[in-house]
């Protein structure tokens, strides 16, 4: 039997004594046309990832699986010459896309590949982040390993699968029995990562010493790196240390109240804490950040200051914390009904034992503390961007009632939400994790040269982000008709056209099937018929 670190969304890690609890890898590709020789997209208006405002119609030329021309060929609400149009080459393909949007595709920077304990094997994760435009993820570990996530990598890299483009981090110490414990182990464990072909590391926190060998020996190879930063090492160490080390990104939020204290050097745990308690760990989080100093005060600039200078970025994974401010929002996600797998929904119910299901408890009381800390933790966000920070947009799904690709566009709404303008969420959806990742000369912007990664959808989703989910958005039309509009129309990653109502058609057959073989229906927590 081998010791594995498990990783968690919220958490720690777990030592687990198993070996890796791997899901069932994606089939062979039966979804997506081309790449051709040529490919035109026709009559779109381009939101590019730039912070540009929205600009059509233009014609966008592909050539296998870059970007060759992006061509303003009229104005809005004028017939289009077509005499000034590029010229579709024989063997080449044209789409009409006349009155749709399209948009870089998009980056998810937090994204595990399902989890056996959630039963979301590979297909079923990857379609639904195709289907909602994710065409890149940031894999910060899984229960899979590093090897199975490689071969994934590059199957998916010849588009031999459907799946985003993945780039694999490690958990710190993951395949050794236990944890590097001295600088030099660290160095020699960081060493072994690189060389097994991983493109950075996950942390969870460690000793002081432990963190900055391993951070410098990183960064010595060339290899990025994220970090979230658990309660259990940030009184010696906080998103400060990690982001003056060399740290690429900090995940979530953890860690950044903690660098921000001027009259503590430790949260006020209440003297009965557990931190293997769920509730508790939940529960006093929520009253972290207005243990913080203050906005605006001398203190919050020093950090912010500091953390910008250092071109630090954060990744604040909104959305993953959502239950704790509004449970039953996040249980009764419309979505869920069809696309969220059996053992899924199993593995977010309240328990002790699973992780991230918290509420044992969970009331009025905790959900008013988490809402204050969600407004002085987006009033950090929204700030740093607005100074120029990067803030990148990811998501944790797979814990908590957050679904894979719908949480994506959750996410989106919540980074309005903080403040950002519809052009500005955009930016981080797609530019900003292309830089944080270092892959912006190849994706992250619509530009020639670059590689045809898109989302194209019929809705303005500058107008109304909730167009992108799957699921689409509500609305009344002149007859007094309920419709629902908007879903991302196609996926379209290194040139290759997905129907993204197709994908998501296959998920529902997948949970429908799933649900069939087990007499599976949705019963409440507590309640059972
Ligand atoms: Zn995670």
């Amino acid at each position: 039997m081998k010791k594995i670190l498990f990783t968690c969304a919220l958490s720690f890690f777990f030592l687990v004594n198993q070996s890796f609890s791997q899901v069932k890898k994606a089939p062979d590709r039966h979804r997506g046309d081309g790449p051709w020789p040529q490919f035109i997209i026709r009559g779109v208006t381009l939101i590019n990832g730039d912070g540009a405002p929205p600009m059509g119609p233009v014609d966008i030329v592909v050539e296998r699986n870059r970007i060759k021309e992006i061509k303003v060929v009229g104005y809005p609400n004028v017939p289009i010459d077509s005499s000034k149009r590029p010229k579709l080459e024989p063997g080449g393909k044209e789409l009409d896309c006349e009155g749709m949007y399209l948009l870089p595709g998009f980056i998810d920077m937090h994204a595990h590949i399902g989890g056996k304990r959630q039963g979301a094997d590979a297909e079923y994760v990857f379609k639904l982040w195709m289907a909602h435009g994710v065409t890149t993820i940031r894999e910060p570990g899984s229960g899979n390993g590093l090897d199975w996530v490689l071969e994934e990598k590059e199957k998916s890299a010849r588009n031999e699968i459907t799946a985003p483009r993945i780039v694999p981090y490690t958990v710190f110490g993951q395949g050794w029995d236990k944890p590097p414990a001295t600088p030099e182990e660290a160095r020699q464990w960081v060493r072994e990562n690189a060389k097994k072909g991983a493109a950075g590391i996950k942390f969870f926190g460690a000793p002081p010493e432990i963190m900055a060998a391993a951070l410098d020996e990183n960064k010595k190879l060339g290899l990025r790196s994220a970090c979230h930063h658990a309660q259990l090492n940030v009184a010696r160490w906080n998103v400060l240390n990690s982001a003056r080390a060399g740290l690429t990104t900090m995940e979530h939020w953890y860690g950044l109240p903690e660098a921000l204290f001027d009259k503590q050097t430790v949260q006020h745990y209440p003297l009965d804490y557990n931190y293997l308690d769920e509730q508790n760990r939940f529960e006093e989080a929520g009253k972290l950040w207005r243990q913080a100093a203050k906005p605006g005060s001398k203190k919050w600039n020093e950090v912010m200051n500091e953390l910008l200078v250092l071109d630090f970025t954060l990744d604040p994974t909104f959305n993953i914390y959502e239950a704790s401010r509004d449970l039953m929002r996040a249980r009764r996600a419309e979505w869920h009904e069809e696309y969220t797998m059996p053992s899924l929904w199993r593995f977010y119910e309240p328990s002790r034992v699973s992780h991230g299901s918290y509420w044992h408890n969970w009331g009025t009381e905790q959900e008013v503390a988490w809402r204050e800390n969600y407004r002085l933790w987006m009033q950090f966000i929204n700030e740093y961007k607005n100074r120029g920070g990067r803030v990148t947009t990811g998501t944790d799904s797979g814990f908590i009632y957050q679904l894979y690709g719908f949480a994506f566009v959750r996410e989106m709404e919540l980074l309005r939400e903080a403040g950002f303008h519809p052009l500005e969420v955009i930016m981080s959806a797609t530019l900003k994790g292309a830089e944080a990742l270092g892959m912006d000369k190849e994706i992250g912007t619509v530009q020639v040269g670059k590689l045809a990664d898109f989302v194209v959808v019929e809705e303005n989703p500058l107008e109304n982000l909730k167009v992108l989910y799957g699921t689409g958005a509500i609305r009344v039309t002149e007859d007094n008709e309920v419709v629902r509009v908007g879903g991302v129309k196609y996926t379209i990653k290194d040139g290759i056209v997905y129907d993204a109502k197709q994908l998501l058609k296959d998920v529902r057959d997948m949970v429908a099937t799933a649900k069939k073989e087990e007499g599976f229906e949705i019963v409440q927590p507590g309640v059972n018929g």
